[in-house]
């Protein structure tokens, strides 16, 4: 009987210790790793018996999403897109497919705040040169008007775009990265992480518990615009989703003592102004995250406020 006793309380001292091993990553290994990708720092770090080979392959998802996207790749299917002419159906990778849909659908919720047809205009901003000028007023109205006249059509069954003009050009700026961050908790996922973050430069994705907060939850600090990176203006505790900011002091240039920032208002064709600085969405998919906050933030608290509720995701001004 003594004996019995003796295994029975050896077996429940050996489920708690268990218990407590697993609760604290377990035999899960931690491994973290850090790529330039998406013109960012791209870090993602996983617990899991083979979290390097899952990293690495989420890396390589990531990676692929990134060449198929590039605006400067001239090989990518969107600057493929971008090359033809109208009325041409291209064919693309089934995921370029999925995102345009997307952007499609957001462009509609968003009656056009969201507009991945907005390249001729964005690209007079020029972010991405050493001393950059406001195009003028007159550059404006051309590159509207080509946004105006022009749109794609998507086909899912034939896996092709069409342009209606030939001036239409495509720029996956404000939703290619949310997109790579679901593939990429995809592929953690399937390669068995259980717990992991995926953080593509400040567009955070997280999956199952945090294995070091007592109660699981990830605690994500929302970044102080134009503060040194790393000081936050609050602090969001999540269980599994996204968060994803979009944030005026992320890209942009000063000129005649004013700033010119990345996200451009589509019905102006200029840097969207309000009197916050950044929005970040809470949400479960890291794509639709990516487009709102560019989307509420182009349509201001109230009109983004609505848009934000009618796909239930939290909002944050900052
Ligand atoms: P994000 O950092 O997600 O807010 O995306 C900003 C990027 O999206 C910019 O750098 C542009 O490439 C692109 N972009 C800017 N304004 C818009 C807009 N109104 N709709 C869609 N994409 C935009
Ligand atoms: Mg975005």
């Amino acid at each position: 009987m003594k004996r019995l006793k003796i295994v029975f309380s050896t077996i429940i001292l050996a489920t708690l210790i268990l218990g407590l091993f697993f609760r604290a990553g377990g035999t899960d290994k931690k491994y973290e790793s850090t790529e330039f990708l998406f013109d960012t720092y791209c870090t993602i770090t996983a617990y899991s018996k083979n979290a390097e080979t899952a990293v690495s392959a989420a890396f390589d998802e990531i990676a692929r999403i990134h060449r198929l996207t590039n605006f400067f790749d001239e090989n990518s299917d969107i600057s493929r897109i971008n090359k033809a002419k109208a009325n041409e159906p291209i064919k693309v990778d089934p995921i370029v497919i999925e995102i345009l849909e997307t952007a499609l659908e957001m462009d509609r919720e968003s009656e056009g705040a969201f507009d991945v047809t907005l390249a001729p205009v964005s690209m007079l901003w020029k972010f991405d040169e050493g001393e950059p000028v406001p195009p003028t007023a007159e550059q404006i109205k051309t590159a509207l008007a080509i946004v105006e006249n022009g749109g794609i059509e998507v086909d899912a069954e034939s896996l092709t775009v069409t342009k209606l003009s030939d001036e239409t050009k495509l720029d996956l700026g404000g939703i290619a990265k949310g997109y790579a961050g679901d593939a990429a908790a995809k592929v953690l996922r399937e390669m068995g992480a259980k717990a992991a973050i995926v953080d593509l430069g400040g567009n955070i994705s997280c999956i199952g518990e945090n294995p070091n907060s007592k109660d699981g939850k990830w605690r994500i600090g929302l970044q102080k615009p134009f503060a040194p990176t790393g000081e936050y203006s609050e602090t969001v505790e999540i269980n599994e989703a996204s968060v994803v900011t979009s944030g005026t002091y992320q890209r942009y240039f000063e000129y005649g003592g004013e700033q010119y920032h990345h996200i451009i208002d589509p019905s102006t064709g200029q840097p969207s102004r309000h009197e916050f600085d950044s929005v970040t969405v809470v949400g479960g998919s890291s794509m639709q995250a990516d487009c709102l906050a560019t989307a509420v933030y182009v349509l201001g608290r109230e009109k983004g406020a609505a848009l934000a509720g009618k796909y239930g995701v939290d909002i944050y001004f900052n």
